[in-house]
């Protein structure tokens, strides 16, 4: 039996993975549950799962939480609580799938674990990347990536030396305004941007989809993962969602990736530490009996500045990475919020990247502290 915790039980990712462990619930035992304030979801997992410990990052939430617990989990009052307990109870497993780096410490925890970590949090890496692979290194952490792009590349850089490799894609839906210039999406609304094709992800991603930010991301992600030459990098728009990766051989060969998008698929293997048949009978490529066709093409010229803070951000890292997350953050709030629009999320992040002041981040303290200082500057525009 395999001890699990799952730090975003009541997002995306978390209710994709209880789907899996409701079919496997004699294989694992549950630790500990983290989310931030969802109680009627909250409730409805403890009553199913009895995790053994629970933690709501949201005070007033978790008070009510308390209130109307009645299974034997335990509820933790403080996050260095969890922290505490997992240094001397650590899971066997754990998933690390927050939508933000406001819980850095609990992706850190687990990748200094010498456990297993499936690692949706790509926040985490894009803000500290360097630092956590180095944990997870010097930790003899089995890491699986838990994004579709990355499981594939997993999957393709096992087969492949890297001395062979010309380029690296990866590749984009592009959103629901795939082939829309900056101009056509400059007004859309949030309950259009919102409105993915392909993917039922949370708000926060499902907004960085349709800028083509969470691509930008998922490039700084490649980057940390596996080791990467940011200028090796490249994405392509492939809206079927269907190829997630390809590698290119200096002979000018391709290995491409290609499964259904489902997240199931990664979190399966993750969880269960096999690649599934029973993932097969649900997820087949069986479409391509049909007449399917798949399309690709070029990331969009009017948006190329995003690759160029992607790039600035691998290549010299420091707080870059802190940076574009934090800008791009405060960018999706006040967009959701329906305070600037569609466009100004672009705008802002151009602008602001390039003004605030770059440091080395050599410790979670420095990050937190820096954190801070680009919070008040956004705090203050
Ligand atoms: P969701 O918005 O659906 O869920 C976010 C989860 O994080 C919820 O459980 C939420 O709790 C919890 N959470 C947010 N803030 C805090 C906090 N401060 N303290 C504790 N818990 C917190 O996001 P997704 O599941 O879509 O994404 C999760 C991560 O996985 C992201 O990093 C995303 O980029 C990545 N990812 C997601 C994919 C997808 O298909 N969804 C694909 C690839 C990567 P609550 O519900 O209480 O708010
Ligand atoms: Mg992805």
């Amino acid at each position: 039996m395999k001890s699990l915790s799952i730090f975003g039980f009541t997002g995306s990712i978390g209710s994709q993975a209880l789907q899996i462990l409701r079919k496997h619930k004699e294989q694992f035992s549950f630790e500990v549950f983290v989310c931030n304030s969802n109680v009627d979801k909250a409730l409805e997992v403890i009553n199913e799962f009895n995790p053994k410990y629970i933690f709501l990052s949201d005070k007033i939430a978790k008070e009510q939480l308390k209130n109307s617990l009645s299974a034997k989990t335990e509820i933790f009052d403080d996050i260095s609580d969890v922290i505490t307990y997992l240094k001397s109870n650590p899971s066997d497993i754990y998933l690390s799938a927050i939508s933000s780096f406001d819980c850095l410490e609990l992706t850190i925890l687990a990748a200094e674990s010498g456990k297993k970590l499936l690692l949706a949090n790509k926040e985490s890496l894009v803000v500290y990347g360097e630092v956590l692979m180095n944990f997870i290194k010097n930790s003899g952490t089995e890491l699986v990536p838990i994004d579709s792009e990355h499981y594939s590349l997993m999957n393709s850089l096992n087969n492949i030396e890297k001395d062979h490799i010309d380029r690296i894609f990866i590749t984009a839906s592009g959103g629901p305004f795939v082939g829309q210039s900056r101009l056509e999406i400059e007004n859309k609304k949030p309950e259009e941007a919102l409105d993915h094709p392909n993917w039922d992800m949370g708000n926060k991603i499902t907004i960085d989809s349709a800028t083509l930010v969470n691509k930008c991301f998922e490039l700084i992600e490649a980057k940390y993962l596996f080791d990467l030459d940011p200028d090796k990098l490249e994405i392509l728009i492939q809206p079927q969602s269907i190829i997630h990766s390809m590698v290119e051989l200096k002979d000018g060969s391709v290995e491409a990736q290609m499964s259904l998008p489902s997240m199931i698929i990664p979190l399966s293997f993750g969880l269960l530490g096999e690649y599934s048949d029973k993932t097969k009978k649900d997820f087949s490529l069986d479409m391509f009996k049909e007449d399917v066709k798949l399309t690709i093409s070029d990331f969009p010229k009017d948006r190329e500045e995003l690759i160029g803070i992607s790039k600035d951000v691998m290549k010299n890292g420091g707080n870059r990475g802190l940076i574009f997350a934090a800008v791009n953050d405060f960018a999706v709030k006040k967009y959701l919020k329906g305070e600037i629009n569609f466009g100004e999320i672009y705008n802002l992040i151009f602008q602001h990247y390039s003004k605030i002041e770059k440091k080395e981040i050599l410790s979670l303290e420095d990050l937190r502290d820096n954190q801070r200082k680009i919070l008040n500057y956004l705090g203050s525009i």
